[in-house]
């Protein structure tokens, strides 16, 4: 099978991923997903009109001359605090003492803040004249019921959800979030628990990979690790795609004597959309379809296994749960330093960015090499240098994809 570009790798991920059903979800549950219906509000907001300060509700006509030197005194006839509403109307002459977000009482049409007025023996001194309205917070100011508060599509943060809870939405409608399985491969492997013995080193993708996973908003499942034979990666995959929308292998892709996940994953149906990605690191990507479900081959090697996870498998999980920016923010980027490579590759290398008054600036984050998870360690942005691209000298620009900044297209 030939090695195919990078940009036709994710194209042909997309045109075979299909976005998840709806759910209802509870809406403490709902931050990261996308809602899949229109937030309309069913009562207006606010629902009654009400005061912004605490102070004095009073009639603007009686104030009308009040000054700190001649100060309007009201006889307060009434006590409003937020949560019930008095009965009592405000009359010529008169002031309701009244809390921040107390519904305004009948006959006020102003609010004097508690600053300009001084209480005592059931009068108020009022020290500023206020025009009608003021301080008032008018039902439906914000919007009238039957407005579409915020539209279906809309990813959920805490603001929305603080809008959804406003309105009175304890569960809304949202796209399914993509539960993803994530199996390593290899007999080296050993637990992080576990002490080395020789020829043995410490399974890190598995866990990587699945926080990975679970920082998109996935649900993550990490299935552990299958030892090298058809039996054991047989089993462990059947297993994960029991469970999962998106399943994950990691190792056991390459063309070595005990990589069986290719013939595996085969045998279990999957229909191969291409093995080989014309990049460095990462060449052995695989990507397979079992009907809906997704199934990644990533290469073993730590840092080709996360950057592939990061540029494949990351996009179509977003876009499995409904979201519509797949993508990390681009930046044309300044190299700090001379760079060399090989031509016939697209390299990712990891960047530690630098934004300054003259444009964004990168430097490679130390030696690099695919199974050095060090190369990447705090890294924020990954360079992507082309493939007929072998020298470049300090200054020159290169795309640099911000890694941790959300999704910008
Ligand atoms: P493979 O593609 O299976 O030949 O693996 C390539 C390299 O990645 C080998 O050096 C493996 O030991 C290493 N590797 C594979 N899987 C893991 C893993 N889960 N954690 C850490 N290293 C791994
Ligand atoms: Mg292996």
């Amino acid at each position: 099978m030939p090695m195919i570009e990078p940009k036709d790798a994710i194209a042909q991920i997309l045109a075979n991923t299909t976005v998840l059903e709806t759910e209802l979800r509870s809406l403490e549950e709902t931050a990261g997903s996308v809602l899949a219906e229109d937030i309309v509000s069913r009562h207006p907001m606010p629902p009654f009109d009400n005061s912004a300060m605490d102070g004095y509700a009073v009639r603007a006509a009686d104030i009308a001359d009040a000054t700190e030197a001649t100060p309007v005194s009201l006889k307060l006839i009434d006590e409003q605090p937020a949560g019930r509403a008095t009965d009592v109307a405000v009359g010529p002459g008169t002031a309701i003492k009244i809390m921040t977000g107390a519904p305004v009482p009948a006959g006020a049409d102003t609010v004097v803040q508690v600053e300009l007025t001084t209480e005592q023996d059931g009068t108020v001194d009022i020290q500023a004249a206020k025009k009608a309205g003021r301080n008032i917070r008018l039902a439906g100011e914000e919007m009238a019921a039957g407005t579409t508060a915020v539209p279906t599509g809309t990813t959920i943060d805490h603001v929305v959800i603080g809008v959804l809870a406003s309105l009175g939405y304890a569960q809304v409608s949202v796209y399914r979030r993509p539960r993803i399985a994530v199996i390593g491969t290899g007999s080296e492997l050993v637990p992080v628990e576990a002490e080395l013995s020789p020829g043995k080193i410490r399974d890190s993708n598995s866990y990587a990979l699945t926080a990975q996973a679970k920082a998109i908003g996935a649900e993550a499942v990490r299935m552990g690790v299958a030892v090298d034979t058809r039996e054991e990666t047989t089993k462990m995959v059947r297993a994960a795609l029991q469970q999962a929308d998106i399943v994950v292998t990691s190792g056991g892709v390459s063309v070595g004597e005990y990589d069986f996940v290719k013939d595996v994953i085969e045998e279990l149906g999957g229909k191969l959309h291409f093995w080989g990605v014309r990049q460095k690191p990462g060449k052995p990507l695989a990507f397979w379809t079992i009907g809906d479900k997704l199934v990644f081959g990533l290469p073993g090697n730590p840092v080709a296994s996360l950057l592939c996870f990061e540029e494949y498998v990351r996009p179509a999980a977003l876009s499995m749960m409904g979201r519509e920016k797949l993508f990390r923010p681009k930046v044309a980027a300044a190299l700090t330093h001379d760079f060399k490579k090989k031509a016939g590759r697209h390299h990712f290398v990891g960047a530690l960015v630098e934004r300054t008054e003259t444009g964004y600036k990168w430097t490679a984050n130390g030696r690099q090499g695919s199974a050095m998870l060090r190369s990447i360690t705090g890294v924020d942005g990954v360079a992507v240098i082309p493939t007929d691209v072998t020298e470049m000298k300090a200054g020159e620009r290169t795309v640099v994809q911000l890694v941790t900044l959300p999704e910008d297209h």
